[in-house]
């Protein structure tokens, strides 16, 4: 019989993840389905029993269950309980398992482009569940410093202890104190949601120059304003979308124990913009 997977969230129609696991299942022949599941919060505990109840497979998950759903897992994987939050979920005969993907998502890139990070000097503005990732990722990639940058300075300081307690050394601040700063740090990554609604970049990159790297892990529009200042003074880019492929290519892995094929599923996310 055919295995079905599911994202669930809200609001959830814009999700590119149905395009994307659907290339993956064509390219490779594989009698599956996926489908995008409007949970409204409050509403997690009878969407999980729903899900069971079909039977589905697995399932991603998107704001704003990431940290609830931890709850209702049986198991979890030790990227899920170290970031404390959870997006992508397998189901065995009703035993839940979760694991986070976006860590190594968000690390895929520079793998790909084979750029470095070990005693790299990192900004990352943006102190939400994301950053947390993020931050998770850095440290195993053994980055020299991070400094989070946040318009709210006790978030930015909780994601602070929380770099140290994993082994990376971290400073907190406001957003708006690092303004000019770009040029002292090597990776620029913007993990806030500024950009989302076409806003200006969040920090200026007039002072970067062609070795930084400057990741934004907004994906929806692709070349935000944050893109287009760092373009201008040539800098290595990453697009959002890239983590995007990341997460979904690792939860593709973990669902179908087999590697996920990239390049179908970058097609069709593409083709989504
Ligand atoms: P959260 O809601 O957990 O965090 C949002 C972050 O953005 C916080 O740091 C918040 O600051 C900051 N922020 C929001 N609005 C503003 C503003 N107007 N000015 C300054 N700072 C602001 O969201 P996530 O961490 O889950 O996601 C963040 C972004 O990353 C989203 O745009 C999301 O789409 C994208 N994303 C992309 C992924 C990918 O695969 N490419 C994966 C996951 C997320 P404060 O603490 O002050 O509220």
């Amino acid at each position: 019989m055919g295995k079905s997977f599911a994202v669930i969230g809200d609001p959830i129609d814009h999700s590119l993840s149905p395009n994307i696991h659907s290339a993956a299942f064509r390219e490779l022949n594989l009698d599956c389905s996926y489908i995008a599941y409007r949970i409204p919060t409050g509403e997690l505990e009878e969407g999980i029993e729903g899900l069971k109840k079909i039977k589905i497979d697995g399932f991603n998950i998107t704001i704003p269950h990431k940290v609830e759903m931890m709850k209702y897992l049986d198991k979890m994987d030790e990227s899920c309980s170290l970031i404390g939050a959870v997006n992508t979920v397998t189901n065995k005969d009703g035993v839940l398992k979760g694991y986070n993907t976006d860590m190594d998502g968000f690390l895929e890139p520079f793998k790909k482009k084979k750029l470095n990070i070990e005693n790299t000097k990192v900004l990352l503005l943006g102190a939400g569940g994301a950053a947390r990732a993020i931050v998770a990722g850095f440290a195993k990639e053994k980055a020299k410093n991070i400094t989070i940058a946040n318009r709210t300075l006790e978030n930015a300081k909780n994601l602070s202890e929380f770099a140290k307690k994993i082994g990376l050394s971290a400073n907190a601040i406001k957003i708006e104190d690092v303004k000019d700063s770009a040029k002292d740090y090597d990776i620029i990554v913007n993990a806030t949601s500024i950009g989302l609604r076409n806003e200006p970049s969040p920090i200026s990159l007039d002072n970067i120059n062609e070795k930084t790297i400057v990741y934004d892990i907004v994906y929806m529009p692709m070349n935000t304003d944050f893109i287009k200042k760092a373009k201008e003074k040539n800098a290595v880019i990453i697009f959002g979308y890239e983590m995007l492929l990341g997460q979904a290519a690792r939860a593709f892995e973990i669902w179908h124990h087999m590697e996920a094929p990239y390049n179908a599923m970058k097609k069709a996310l593409l083709g989504g913009f």
